[in-house]
């Protein structure tokens, strides 16, 4: 159990020092900014939506380790995904942080999100592992609202 804690925590500290998909997508077309009010991490979340397909998706923002690898995540998973496999991740990525610990989940198909398995035992670092997450969906909704962790 403890190489694998050591693989997680790798996985996380390599996506936050060198965060994929950083900065803003060109001509995107939809876009929503975040915000974790306990934590203080900010988020903006650009995507270029194409019949449905996301066709390039990126961040930009400051946060903790745990938001900034898990926006670094978001971005990688959704990439070339429709909007309901993006909001299946969205679902799946949402159980695996919220779950109950002593509760196994279906990882299958989270591929590297399962990384952030770990999250479910601190409670307050849920938020910032989902803030990427809500901020995407909203994004993708086209609310055009601030999404909060709330
Ligand atoms: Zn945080």
């Amino acid at each position: 159990m403890s190489e694998l804690r050591e693989l997680y925590q790798s996985v996380i500290l390599d996506h936050n020092k060198r965060p994929r998909n950083f900065g803003e997508v060109e001509g995107a077309n939809r876009s929503a900014d975040g915000f974790n009010p306990l934590c203080g991490d900010k988020i903006t979340v650009t995507l270029d939506l194409e019949d449905d397909v996301v066709k390039n998706v990126a961040f930009d923002g400051a946060g903790c380790a745990i938001s900034t690898a898990s926006a670094s995540l978001m971005t990688e998973s959704i990439k070339g995904k429709t909007i309901d496999e993006a909001l299946q991740l969205f679902e799946g990525f949402h159980e695996l942080v919220t779950g109950n610990p002593k509760i196994e989940v279906d990882t299958s198909g989270l591929g590297k999100l399962t990384v952030f398995k770990g999250v479910r035992e601190f409670p307050v670092r849920v938020k910032c592992a989902t803030l990427a997450w809500h901020t995407m969906k909203s994004a993708l909704e086209g609310s055009g609202k601030i999404a909060k962790t709330e």
